[in-house]
């Protein structure tokens, strides 16, 4: 009788371990055949009743069908644990034909493009790009470069003063005098940077903005080395066609000093609206370094000589890409930024 229940709960077993297809399931019928009150221990709990000399047979039997119910419930849990891990798999399939998600790269604003291309013709030339404070000493912002204590250039309502010593730089060509202090020479260099002025906000002014100061000192240096390199400059910037024509002006830091323009590049020189008519656009200032500027940061003027020049950097920023309002390029409106 104990021999035919044991082989019905092994047949019942294995038909019910057959037919499971999850984990969970699978130990339900572990602690249905297993546990505390399970098939097979209630079988066990009968072992009284078995008559002393059938106890050894019954109870190898009750071994042996535990044996085999431990061994098929372990071979269908590792069976079943790698089907769920296949179909996990099989789920977590990237789909590759589905639509990435849009990354937003941003983009140069038009004035580093216009300083990027300004340095790569310059770089070309085989000019260094320097840079230097924007907290600069008046020292180096004025007077190092001629411009005595006096100077309108001076006056607080033109310059952010922090202290009567310090000031926030009115130009980059403090870099300039910097660069010859140091006195490797010779200097062939740009120093590109942001310069503040109180001036109010309107279309062509702004209290904080960008120049390009370049400078080159070095033995039997002339004007016409001037007037060579800011041709080349131009051409370069403006297109091979580009001419310059060089008017006399003032400048304290350069002596003799000029002003360069630049043909219009809308109309080749002819006269358009771009250029209000004038087939000229004024572009930059320039000049021979001052004898007094070289002696004062301790160059000879008898055996150096050399030429400066300073551009806007938005002033080429708005004629290249013909922005008429020059706040444009502060605001920040990304609308308006992704045009170039
Ligand atoms: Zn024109």
């Amino acid at each position: 009788m104990m021999k035919e229940r044991l082989k019905k709960i092994m047949e019942n077993a294995r038909t019910q371990i057959d037919e499971t297809d999850s984990l969970e399931r699978l130990n339900e019928i572990k602690v249905g055949l297993l546990g505390k009150k399970g098939e097979l221990t209630e079988v066990l709990k009968g072992m009284k009743d078995v008559a002393p000399e059938e106890r050894p047979q019954v109870g190898q039997i009750v071994n042996e069908t535990r044996q085999a119910i431990e061994e098929m419930l372990e071979n269908a849990r590792t069976d079943l644990a790698k089907k769920k891990r296949e179909l996990q798999m099989k789920a977590e399939v990237i789909d590759v034909t589905l639509p990435a998600r849009k990354n937003n790269v941003g983009h140069r604003h038009p004035n580093t493009i216009a300083l990027e291309e300004v340095e790569k013709i310059f770089v070309g030339m085989g000019y260094e790009v320097v840079e230097g404070p924007e907290v600069e000493y008046d020292y180096y912002n004025f007077e190092a470069l001629n411009i005595p204590a006096n100077h309108p250039a001076k006056d607080e309502q033109d310059t952010f003063y922090i202290n009567d010593k310090i000031l926030l730089r009115t130009q980059t060509s403090p870099v300039q005098v910097r660069q010859m202090e140091r006195g490797h020479l010779p200097i062939r260099m740009i120093a590109p940077g942001r310069v503040f002025r109180a001036d109010e906000v309107d279309a062509t002014h702004s209290p904080s903005f960008h120049q390009i100061e370049g400078m080159v000192i070095d033995k039997n240096i002339t004007f016409a080395d001037l007037k060579g390199t800011l041709q080349e400059f131009a051409r370069e910037l403006f297109g091979e066609d580009t001419k310059v024509k060089f008017r006399p002006h003032h400048f304290p830091f350069t002596e003799p000093s000029a002003e360069m323009d630049v043909t219009c590049f809308k109309c080749g020189g002819k006269g358009c609206r771009f250029c209000k008519g004038e087939g000229w656009i004024e572009i930059l200032g320039c000049g021979m370094v001052h004898p007094k500027v070289l002696k004062m940061s301790g160059i000879d003027p008898e055996e150096y000589s050399g030429f400066a020049f300073g551009v806007g950097l938005e002033r080429i920023a708005l004629l290249k890409y013909e922005i008429d309002d020059m706040r444009l390029l502060y605001e920040n409106d990304a609308r308006f930024l992704k045009q170039f």
